[in-house]
């Protein structure tokens, strides 16, 4: 199947891109990838979105955005892109053994959270369990919560969520952190900070209906464990751009993020364009990944016009 235009990934990112590419007549397919609607649909409410002043729900969001893009014509398939071919044009996306063909591709498979992998972690995501204290720190208003992580991202978040929280507790498998300096600086001299060294998150208690409960921590020399009460608990352990099906042919980053050129969506291969998360590790915002892929539809547009 031949298309002007093939989105992967349907994110803000991608599903905006949709949106433009369509109302531009450029018949777009849009790839959903295993997790339709992207990072949003693990989030609960969302309220920092312009023009929703009473919120939304991330999945409620995600939905409007899909039906948005469809009313103009894209065509959503729930289905995950396995292999790329972009040696030569047409480029060839492949799903299983079925072949799809565009002249140009939008990369918007974004980013996901690393995670701890614990049963009760992705039972309790959205329901004080939060990969995104941007997103959910507002909920925690004189509460107390744990950050899991020791970089730049665990320690930010760690002190930006003193704005809300009366008690927040980073929690660090180790005694140094890889956090930058001045951050570490920062939090130690945040006396609403406090730090658990040498300690891993077990498991974590609570339930849908009630929220986290408390925290299980293991000492990572002694083995010994100890039940933390708190009302929330942020992971904050890095993110990994969703980049490996382009390691081969994409220019990436050192952390494996797609390379774009300054102030545009071109990545280093003609007619191949990238925005959201996947080229983004510094704001990571639904409307920043949204307004990036209003552009790459607009260079994509206009690329195609000059072929
Ligand atoms: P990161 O630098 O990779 O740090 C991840 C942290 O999580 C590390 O402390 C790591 O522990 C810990 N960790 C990883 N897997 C874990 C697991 N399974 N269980 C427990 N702990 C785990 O990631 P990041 O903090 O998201 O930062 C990513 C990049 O963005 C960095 O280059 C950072 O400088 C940059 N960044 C910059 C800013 C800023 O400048 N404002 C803000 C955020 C991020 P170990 O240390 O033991 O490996």
């Amino acid at each position: 199947m031949k298309r002007k235009i093939i989105i992967i990934g349907s994110g803000p990112a991608g599903l905006t891109a949709a949106i433009y590419a369509a109302r531009a007549n450029l018949d777009p397919i849009v790839f959903e990838g295993s997790q339709p609607g992207g990072q949003l649909t693990i989030t609960t409410d969302v309220e920092n979105y312009p023009g929703f002043p009473d919120g939304i729900m991330g999945p409620d969001m995600m939905d409007a955005f899909r039906k948005q893009a469809k009313r103009f014509g894209a065509e959503c398939l729930f289905k995950t892109v396995d292999r790329i071919d972009l040696s030569k044009r047409p480029y060839r996306v492949y799903v299983n053994d079925d072949e799809y063909s565009a002249e140009a591709i939008i990369i918007s498979t974004g980013a996901s959270a690393r995670l701890l992998g614990l049963d009760s972690e992705s039972r309790l995501m959205g329901h004080g369990v939060s990969a995104c204290a941007t997103c959910d720190g507002f909920f925690y208003k004189d509460k107390k919560v744990l950050v899991v992580g020791g970089g730049d991202s665990a320690l930010e978040e760690a002190t930006f969520l003193t704005k809300f929280a009366s008690d927040v507790i980073v929690v660090h498998r180790r005694e140094e952190f890889r956090a930058s300096k001045i951050m570490v600086e920062r939090a130690i001299a945040n006396p609403k900070i406090s730090f658990k060294y040498n300690s891993t998150v077990d498991d974590i208690i609570g339930s849908q209906e009630m929220g986290v409960e408390s925290v299980i921590l293991k000492d990572t020399k002694t083995d010994e464990v100890h039940k933390e009460d708190c009302d929330g608990i942020f992971i904050a352990i890095g993110h990994v751009p969703n980049t490996s099906l382009f390691k081969d042919t994409i220019d990436l980053d050192e952390s494996g993020y797609i390379i774009t050129k300054p102030n545009s969506t071109y990545t280093n291969v003609d007619g191949v364009f990238a925005c959201g998360d996947v080229q983004d590790h510094t704001y990571r915002q639904a409307i920043t990944a949204a307004g990036s892929g209003c552009m790459a539809a607009i260079d994509a547009e206009r690329w195609l016009e000059l072929q």
